[in-house]
């Protein structure tokens, strides 16, 4: 009981941080510097334009400096680096490109170029202990569903990584759903204990705060959580006849009559609001306009509301893919200026621990 009251307690105080942090990004964007970013294993889908592609394009558009980070490294926690790398890699940068990512304010780059980004989780590594990283709940759960013996040593250290991608260019604030809360907890418990020991006269790393969203978890065609590697997305570069035929193998119940109710009916009300954030329109609306049509109009709807949301991005994906060397070039000015950041931090990390010779 005390337990539940602790984590809803501290859930409630996030959810008045984040009210508080919105109506400062509002005030003042430019204080703020966005860090947020994707694993490249798959194209991106519309989970993620929904969930958070569109909010990290509604923070640019507000001024805010929003760094995106291509995670790479993360992709050999628990798989191999897989020959279709730089093309998957470049595919992310289309998708990010096409939903409004605007490579002249934004900054994209990939991890594994930055090399002194990297070098900065060696002193990060000595400021927390073998069992505050055990606690943390996604190392908990892999650990737990690899039994063990199979996860790897950069999986476990992996929230430690995640704080140097972070601290590497002094970002205050992160983009998260509830569930990552507890990284943000651990990079700031690095930031603090770096002050500490460094820089006690005046913080050197900032404490991140976590910006929780109100986006939706959008649900993949056959009910589980929409994701990359699950066989369940639609992704944003699919066609139109993609997007037609997995919606139509999409899971449903037995009840004629639509309605909205995500507890009760999870899989209809997920199609139902998937058309309602396209359309622009309260999901209950939606849902009260198929009525008696059923799952089968419910499908035509979506299937008409989505192939019309997502052309232009479709279009524009389509014209981007068709020019990989922009995309390169993205990339390698991303990353340039990400190294340049980064070498300017370690190098002051080097003075503050008496490295600097
Ligand atoms: P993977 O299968 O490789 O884990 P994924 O599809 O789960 O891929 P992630 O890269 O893990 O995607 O997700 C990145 C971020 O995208 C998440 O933190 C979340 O904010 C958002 N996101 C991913 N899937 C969804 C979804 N189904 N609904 C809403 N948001 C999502
Ligand atoms: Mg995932």
């Amino acid at each position: 009981m005390s337990i539940i009251t602790t984590v809803s307690a501290s859930y409630e105080a996030s959810r008045a941080r984040s009210r508080e942090l919105e109506a400062e990004l509002r005030r003042d964007p430019g204080r703020f510097r966005v860090l947020t970013g994707d694993r490249p294993t798959g194209p991106l889908h519309v989970g993620h334009l929904f969930g958070t592609l569109a909010n990290r394009v509604r923070l640019q558009d507000l001024g805010v400096d929003v760094m995106v980070l291509v995670a790479d490294y993360q992709t050999i926690t628990d798989r191999e680096s897989p020959a279709s790398l730089p093309a998957d890699v470049l595919g992310l940068i289309a998708d990010y490109l096409a939903v409004g990512i605007d490579p002249d304010r934004a900054t994209i780059f990939a991890h594994s170029q930055v090399e002194p980004l990297n070098q900065l989780m060696l002193p990060f590594l000595s400021l927390v202990s073998v069992a505050e990283v055990s606690r943390n709940p996604t190392v908990k759960d892999e650990f737990a569903s690899a039994g063990g013996a199979a996860m790897s040593a950069l999986m476990f250290t992996y929230p430690v990584h995640q704080a140097a991608d972070i601290l590497f260019c002094h970002a205050n604030l992160v983009p998260v759903g509830s569930d990552q809360l507890p990284h943000i907890e651990l990079t700031r418990t690095i930031a603090r204990r770096f002050n500490d020991r460094y820089s006690p006269e005046q913080p050197y790393f900032p404490e991140p705060d976590g910006l929780l969203s109100d986006a939706p978890l959008i649900l993949g065609m056959d009910g589980g959580k929409m994701s990359k590697s699950r066989g369940n997305a639609i992704a944003l570069s699919a066609s139109d006849d993609e997007t037609a035929q997995l919606i139509r193998t999409a899971r449903t119940d037995t009840e004629r009559q639509i309605t909205y109710e995500p507890d009760r009916r999870p899989e209809i009300s997920n199609l139902v609001l998937l058309a309602a954030l396209c359309l622009e329109r309260a999901p209950e609306d939606v849902a009260a306009q198929v009525g008696a049509a059923g799952a089968a109009g419910l499908k035509q709807l979506l299937t008409e509301a989505l192939n019309e949301r997502l052309r232009p991005l479709r279009q524009r994906r389509r014209e981007l893919a068709d020019d990989p060397a922009y995309l390169s070039g993205v990339l390698a000015a991303g990353t340039d200026r990400a190294r340049e950041i980064a070498a300017t931090t370690l190098g002051e990390v080097r003075e503050l621990m008496h490295n600097d010779y």
